[in-house]
């Protein structure tokens, strides 16, 4: 495997092998199974894969958020390297965004300021920036998110279609530790009783999804949130059912051709993300 810290370096390295099909795994580095699953998908459906390793400031809201975040580095190089990654993309801060960087303009309407939105500002603004430009520099045939962070993926599709990039945008299913907690590089933080107990959040998506033949999507939700909070340590950020193209709040099934529930819940001081999809196209 090859690691670049200078973006001009990747830029002609994949440059020099032009026939090749490239897919683009970008992430904030502390790997897990997680981030291995979308590596997977990528080294099987392409000649080359670029993965990138980059804590994006600008995507934070607290500094204290940023600097606590667990940086790995050697080990996630060896996992890349096992997993057939062929070029590692690790840069400084100054090399993603150099004195004559310019900010992207993009208009993302209600996604900016609605759930995610809403509880970080600025966060999804920062995620287009970071995301075109590493586009820029690895300029990929396919660039592989994962559901996990649902809104994200809006985002990304809203960036690659108003910026008419011609890039496949692949999103891979959320891998869950044994117990059902979806796997971030956040759970670190959780002691390992927070991480086992920490399935309720899975299993009450889960118990939602199973209720749809029964309840209305609204009692659903209502009862949901309720069995959240009425675990020990749990407060519920939000928990809401949208539709899954523009993140906008459903009532009914009938409302959308793909629709999810999607939440976060803070529990022993984490914020724990998640969704599940109710309803989709295939
Ligand atoms: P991050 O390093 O958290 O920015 O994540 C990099 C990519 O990995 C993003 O596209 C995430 O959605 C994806 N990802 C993170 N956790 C998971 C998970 N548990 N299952 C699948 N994909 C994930």
């Amino acid at each position: 495997m090859k690691v670049f810290n200078i973006a001009s370096n990747l830029h002609s390295y994949l440059r020099s092998r032009k026939k090749l099909q490239i897919g683009f795994v970008p992430t904030m580095g502390a790997l897990h199974n997680g981030h291995l699953s979308l590596v997977k998908k990528s080294t099987s459906e392409n000649d080359l894969t670029v993965v990138s390793i980059f804590v994006n400031p600008t995507q934070f809201g607290e500094k204290a958020d940023l600097e606590k975040y667990p940086r790995p580095i050697e080990k996630d190089l060896s996992m890349l390297e096992l997993a057939g990654v062929d070029c590692a993309f690790v840069p400084e801060v100054s090399e993603v965004y150099p004195e004559n960087f310019k900010e992207i303009d993009i208009d993302l309407g209600n996604l900016e300021n609605t759930l995610e939105g809403k509880q970080r500002p600025g966060h999804f603004k920062g995620v287009c920036n970071v995301v075109y430009r590493l586009f820029d520099i690895v300029k990929p045939n396919r660039a592989y998110f994962g559901q996990k962070d649902f809104q994200q993926t809006v985002v990304i599709r809203k960036l690659i279609t108003e910026k008419k990039l011609d890039i496949d945008l692949r999103i891979i299913p959320i891998v869950r530790e044994n117990h059902g907690l979806a796997m971030s590089s956040r759970n670190q933080r959780l002691t390992s009783d927070c991480r086992k107990n920490a399935s309720f959040i899975y299993q009450t998506l889960g118990w939602a999804k199973s209720q749809l033949k029964t309840l209305s999507l609204e009692e659903i939700i209502h009862r949901s949130k309720q069995k959240l909070s009425e675990q020990n340590g749990a407060t519920v950020e939000y928990f809401e059912a949208i539709n899954g193209i523009d993140m906008k709040p459903v009532d009914s099934l009938v409302e959308a051709p793909i629709i999810a529930i999607v939440c976060v819940v803070k529990y022993c001081g984490v914020r724990l993300l998640d969704n599940i999809i109710l309803k989709s196209e295939q």
